[in-house]
């Protein structure tokens, strides 16, 4: 009996250790196993034109039908948190890629927030390096694209569009995430069948000189993208400009496309006819901000795209929109697009712009003129 009991104390006791053993092995490896394995495929891609406040930037993530996540853009500097609410609310805990479409404070302002907050695998931006400029010229790293125009001094306490990009470049290499540069023609597949294929920039890179009839030249290098699942279809323009779309449209490129992200907050200087001609698109969103003083959307633009017979959402009226697709008609529709709230203003009302957005201007990047014009406080409607 004695023998008996101590041998059946062992084994409870190896039991247990054994027990112990893989939970610890659990915690250890399976719980974050469990964290990081890709969501089951749903078949329906999404995406969403985040909201990022009424100072002006661009923000819009993909979720692919596998769960895959691709950024585009962070919105404004300091502006980072509706950008981390929305991962939260849509459950990304990390971002496959960030797409960085060009340095300006309006597109990788909140950049630093995402990275620091959030693991992301590859970071793609159009190489275009702002930083600020070292104090001798023969430091300048050989094989490093220049800027394409030299950023001025500022006199005034706004922050320089250089020290937004050392922001964004600092945390780019803490994060640890993988860098690329954006080389038109190469596709990332997002899986399920969702591809992005990068149409933009093409070298030579445009420079200020070639901005003379308007538009901005950094802008103008901004990394354009397209998204096919299925029959659908999407283009996103960052801040393209005419020059970008005229270069594109010399090229041998399906650019049909049932949506369209519109170029550059909905700028005079891009959204061409031409351009639209060729898109054909049936739906376009415009991310703009209801404090922007440069215009956007241009009433120009909007005019075109009534004439196409488009359907026009704009993040300063509706908030954030959100498109789903199964990459094929379901339940009647290939797509639906929902918006936060409803417009209280005219979607096809452009606004008075009292900046021009030029380089010939002097233009730089939003948030040079300080701060925006305060919204019509409470008192003043009393
Ligand atoms: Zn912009």
């Amino acid at each position: 009996m004695k023998r008996s009991t101590r041998g059946c104390g062992c084994a409870i006791a190896v039991l247990v250790v054994l027990l112990a053993a893989g939970g610890g092995a659990f915690w250890k490896w399976g719980l974050p196993w469990l964290r990081t394995r890709p969501p089951k495929p749903t078949g329906e891609l999404q995406v969403h034109v985040l909201d990022v406040g009424p100072i002006e930037g661009d923000s819009i993530l993909i979720i692919s039908p596998t769960g895959k996540s691709v950024l585009i853009d962070a919105g404004d500097a300091g502006k980072g948190k509706p950008i981390l609410d929305a991962l939260k609310r849509y459950k990304i805990e990390r971002l496959d890629y960030f797409i960085a479409t060009h340095p300006h404070p309006d597109h990788i302002g909140g950049a630093d927030e995402v990275m620091n907050a959030i693991k992301v695998g590859t970071v793609i931006d159009n190489g275009v390096d702002l930083s600020t400029p070292a104090p001798s010229p023969a430091s300048v790293k050989k094989g490093a694209k220049p800027a394409p125009t030299p950023i001025p001094a500022k006199k005034s306490k706004v922050k320089s569009v250089n020290s937004f990009f050392d922001e964004y470049k600092d945390a780019l290499q803490k994060s640890g995430a993988q860098h690329e540069m954006a080389v038109a023609g190469k596709k990332y597949d997002l899986g399920g069948g969702a591809i992005v294929t990068v149409l933009a920039p093409n070298e030579p890179f445009f420079t200020r000189d070639q901005m003379k009839g308007g538009g901005n030249d950094t802008n103008a290098n901004s990394i354009v993208l397209r998204l096919d699942y299925g029959d659908f279809s999407m283009l996103f323009m960052g801040d393209a400009e005419e020059q970008t779309e005229a270069r594109l449209l010399g090229k041998d490129l399906n650019l049909a496309a049932k949506v369209i992200k519109i170029a550059h907050h909905g700028s005079k200087y891009a959204t061409s006819e031409n351009f639209l001609k060729r898109v054909q698109p049936e739906a376009a969103i415009i991310s703009d901000g209801e404090w922007n003083r440069y215009g956007h959307p241009a009433q120009s633009v909007l005019d075109r795209l009534k004439a196409m017979n488009a359907k026009c959402f704009r993040t300063d009226l509706q908030g954030e929109i959100s498109l789903t697709t199964r990459g094929k008609i379901d339940a009647g529709k290939l797509y639906d697009i929902k918006t936060a709230k409803d417009a209280k203003e005219d979607v096809w009302t452009g606004r008075e712009g009292q900046k021009d957005d030029a380089s010939r201007s002097g233009f730089i990047a939003y948030g040079d003129f300080g701060p925006p014009p305060k919204a019509k406080s409470e008192k003043s409607k009393k």
